[in-house]
């Protein structure tokens, strides 16, 4: 079996023979990007390479890119334990040109990769294209002989990728790997493409036009590629199964949910466990960078990612801190390739079982309230903006863990209730704040304020751009 260590050490060493530069991945925490939460793709590093506005002594790179979609545009972080191949935290693999090669060179070396390096069987893979992009449909045909029936036309939507606003833009074109028909779902474009049967492994986005202010697009004197392919989905394919939380990496970590939690992997708890080694990584790289569980920001969106963790092993019959227990099975799985993961071992393991004694304290409590105000409640039901607030105020409940609790059973949150609750609260707090006279300090203590306010997170619950790499 290709190990996913493995896999990761073969796309760079492909890339490099082919004279791409390998690059080392960047921080999560993109530097000098405020608008960015957290790294989410393998192009972020490369912005100013791309816009012109740096030079790199290379014009080709290959990269391994540590991606965390788990607030902002992309969000994944309801995906997790729902679908065979969304994590939070991923690796995304990828290949760069900058004005260097383009769409013949691109589609020409992810299929060579493909077929003849992997060897992975032709007839299981199929592609999307953008439905003006008539190029990529001639090229598919040339470079991998497929037949037109495997060459799906979809719209801008999904396959028309842009920068931001004005910038580079251009179309992409998708890679899809059929796990056969004892799966659910149809082929990109049908009726019931949601299912998991088609599983979208690589996007190569051809970077062509610059979108003007006035709406107009003219063409980049010298086109770039972009592409990024799921770590963990191709390996889910190259070591013959479905869903990626059945690839090497992920059985160690759900090993290590089981053990910690003192449950058997692959029995009632699987989901639990999943979501407890998804979070898992996202948790500690975020914290291997410095990030820390707080009440606002980046800290805000990891605490949710350790809380949502922390009530998945409570559900597994866990009441005490458990989860950084599995600390050093991640650091042996990834620590070669990411050494922070080894620097920062020690505290990682120390922060993770901080915040579990902190949370524990009110979660069983906060759990408590919740079955009891939702026990008469069947599916459709909505549960109350105030129980949500207090959940939040006074337990510890960020939101989303209140919704995620009751999704399975078909329970949502008021979620303009919540704001109204905390909204209400604030008013509150600054009547009573009004009396003491020092306006001055006021201002300030209300910025604070309104930092953790409810914009702070319901902002990260917009859709799920698709097509972005
Ligand atoms: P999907 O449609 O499956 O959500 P995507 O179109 O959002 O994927 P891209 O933005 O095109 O993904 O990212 C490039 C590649 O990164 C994808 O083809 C996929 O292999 C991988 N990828 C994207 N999101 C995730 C995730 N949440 N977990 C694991 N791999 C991912
Ligand atoms: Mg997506
Ligand atoms: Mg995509
Ligand atoms: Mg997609």
């Amino acid at each position: 079996m290709t190990s996913v260590n493995d896999i990761r050490s073969s796309f760079l060493n492909y890339f490099s023979r082919e004279g791409h530069e390998a690059v080392p991945s960047s921080p999560l925490v993109p530097r000098n990007d405020p608008t960015l939460m957290f790294t989410n793709a393998g192009m972020v590093q490369f912005k100013n390479v791309f816009t012109g506005v740096e030079k790199r002594p290379y014009s080709t790179a290959t990269t391994a890119q540590k991606c965390v979609r788990a607030g902002g545009k992309h969000n994944d972080l309801d995906n997790v334990g729902f679908t065979a191949r969304h994590h939070t935290f991923f690796e995304m693999l990828g290949n760069f040109s900058f004005g260097d090669y383009f769409k013949e060179r691109a589609i020409e070396l992810a299929w060579n990769l493909l077929t003849k390096e992997w060897e992975l069987p032709r007839e299981r893979l199929s592609v999307t294209i953008y439905q003006d992009d008539d190029e990529a449909h001639a090229l598919w045909k040339k470079v991998a002989g497929l037949s037109d029936d495997k060459i799906v036309r979809l719209g801008a939507k999904s396959n028309f990728w842009q920068m931001g606003d004005t910038g580079p833009c251009g179309p992409c074109s998708e890679i899809f790997y059929d796990h056969g028909d004892h799966v659910w779902g149809g082929p990109p474009g049908s009726p019931d493409e949601d299912g998991d049967r088609f599983i979208e492994i690589w996007n190569l986005v051809f970077m062509q036009y610059e979108q003007q202010n006035d709406g107009t697009r003219l063409g980049l004197p010298r086109p770039s590629i972009d592409t990024g392919m799921g770590l963990e989905r191709i390996a889910a394919v190259m070591q013959g199964v479905h869903n990626n939380y059945d690839i090497d990496l992920f059985k160690a970590l759900i090993a290590a949910a089981a053990q910690a939690t003192g449950t058997q992997p692959d029995g009632d708890g699987k989901t639990s466990q999943r979501v407890i080694a998804d979070h898992l990584r996202s948790m500690s790289f975020l914290i291997a960078e410095g990030v820390l569980p707080s009440n606002e920001g980046r800290g805000y969106v990891l605490r949710r990612i350790m809380r949502r963790a922390m009530r998945h092993a409570t559900l597994l019959g866990s009441n005490e801190p458990a989860i950084f227990k599995m600390v050093p099975t991640l650091v042996r799985e990834m620590g070669q390739a990411y050494p922070e993961l080894v620097r920062g071992e020690a505290m990682i393991e120390e922060t993770i079982r901080l915040e579990e004694h902190r949370f524990l304290k009110t979660l069983g409590r906060g759990l408590q309230i919740l079955s009891d105000e939702t026990k008469d409640m069947g599916e459709g039901a909505v549960l109350d903006g105030a129980t949500a607030f207090k959940l939040y105020d006074t337990y510890g409940f960020p939101l989303d863990l209140t919704e995620d609790a009751l999704r399975t059973r078909g329970i949502t949150v008021d979620q303009a209730g919540f704001s109204t609750a905390m909204e209400a609260q604030k008013a509150e707090a600054r009547k009573s704040w009004a009396g003491s006279g020092e306006s001055a300090d006021d201002k300030v203590w209300f910025a604070v304020a309104d930092k953790v306010g409810p914009t702070e997170f319901l902002g990260y619950e917009t859709e799920n751009a698709e097509g972005q790499v």
